[in-house]
């Protein structure tokens, strides 16, 4: 909650920056801990939602491992205290020098998603003389009923080890010395709030499981990703996601043996809500047919809603509630059409220099921030040191 007392404190400030609640980090962490923890569930967070280094160090300190998707993530994860042990790394495009390092490094496993790219790892590995824990990615084929650009489970998507390759993906592993097949791994996309979508992939798990094994594989660990949505309409009544719903529906549906461990990655979920993007009204401008309010953020700080009509809540923090409100369409600084945070945003009577906050910018904020038009280096300001 971004009240009049903190919106205060925000007077002096050059904006745009990032304001990271550290309040609502620490609920979000401590909520997902616990419900993870009492099941027996191991949790990686995924950097790429957000790899700023104070949250970072909450994440770590909590006890939690880090999903990586590129060899500079992983670096950044070991700096940050995350021991390799808790280290994934992911992605359909790993280079040489990558999995290099993260050989080097010895880390958790690699989640792999192509033949390919096992024979690469296996070669590398046999180079090095050590051995390389591998994690399958398998494609299961589940529609996650979320935007087509963050949908990843289904067979046209670029991802995973397609399934008609898993036979012979099999053989190969047989013949990689220097792989240890650890378990199997899936995601099936992001900013899934529909619960059920879960659930067929609980389904997927357990078929494919049960393939491997009925070949003489053993699987030791269930990886099924992240994906666990939340809700960018009400950030303030609702900040929190339903943990507890979410790993339920995992420890039910899901078959396991008692050596058989569970992993997550979960991104968004974890920091989303901490995050908002405040920026100042440079102008009101009436068009024909629309009023604007050209804020001083763009999609250079916030992508998110230029790459995938995002939503994100607007909040006036200067401008006094009224029961009358207006319709503007909220757009940055940025030379793109695109370049818009919201249509006919309902907001009370909004004027140059009041202070407007973009909701639920935690995840895929910061990090997708870039320098087009040359805009200056994003800023942050942490609620506990205001
Ligand atoms: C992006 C990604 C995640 C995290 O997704 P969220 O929707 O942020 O939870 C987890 N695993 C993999 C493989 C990913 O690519």
């Amino acid at each position: 909650m971004i009240n009049t007392d903190i919106a205060t404190k925000f007077a002096d400030r050059e904006t745009p920056f990032y304001y990271y609640d550290m309040d609502v980090l620490a609920r979000t962490l401590e909520a997902a801990h616990e419900a993870s923890q009492k099941r027996g569930f191991h949790v990686h967070y995924a950097l790429k939602a957000n790899f700023n280094d104070v949250l970072l160090k909450r994440i770590q300190e909590i006890g939690f491992g880090a999903d990586c998707v590129s060899g500079n993530e992983v670096r950044k994860a070991i700096e940050c205290g995350f021991t390799p042990q808790n280290i994934t790394f992911a992605g359909v495009g790993k280079s040489d020098k990558e999995i290099n390092y993260a050989l080097t490094q010895q880390i958790f496993a690699f989640n792999v998603e192509s033949i390919q790219e096992l024979e690469v790892i296996n070669e590398l590995a046999s180079k090095q003389g050590v051995k390389a824990n591998v994690a399958l990615r398998i494609n299961p084929n589940v529609d996650a009923h979320t935007h087509h650009y963050i949908t990843t489970g289904l067979d046209e998507n670029k991802f995973g080890v397609p399934n008609a390759d898993l036979e012979k993906c099999a053989s190969v592993l047989k013949k990689c010395e220097f792989i240890e097949l650890v378990g199997l791994h899936f995601h099936v996309g992001s900013q899934i709030t529909d619960m059920t979508v879960f659930k067929s992939l609980c389904v997927k798990v357990n078929e494919w499981k049960s393939w491997f094994e009925e070949r003489g594989t053993q699987i030791r660990v269930l990886n099924v990703g992240g994906g666990l949505g939340i809700d960018y309409k009400n950030p303030d009544g609702n900040s929190i996601p339903d943990f507890e719903a979410y790993f339920d529906i995992f420890d039910r549906f899901l078959e396991r043996k008692p050596y058989q461990e569970v992993h997550f990655e979960l991104g968004r979920a974890l920091v989303a809500q901490c995050g908002s993007l405040i920026s100042r009204v440079l102008y009101v401008k009436n068009g024909v047919k629309k009023n604007f309010l050209v804020l001083d953020a763009g999609m250079t700080e916030l992508m998110r809603p230029a790459l995938y009509q995002a939503y994100h809540k607007i909040d006036n923090l200067s401008a006094v509630e009224t029961e009358e409100s207006l319709n503007y369409d909220v757009v940055g600084p940025i030379c793109e059409s695109s370049d818009c945070f919201g249509k006919e945003v309902p907001l009370p009577d909004s004027g140059r220099g009041d202070l407007i906050a973009i909701r639920s910018a935690g995840a895929y904020g910061e990090v997708m921030a870039s320098r087009y038009n040359l805009r200056e280096e994003i800023r942050f300001v942490y609620s506990d040191q205001l």
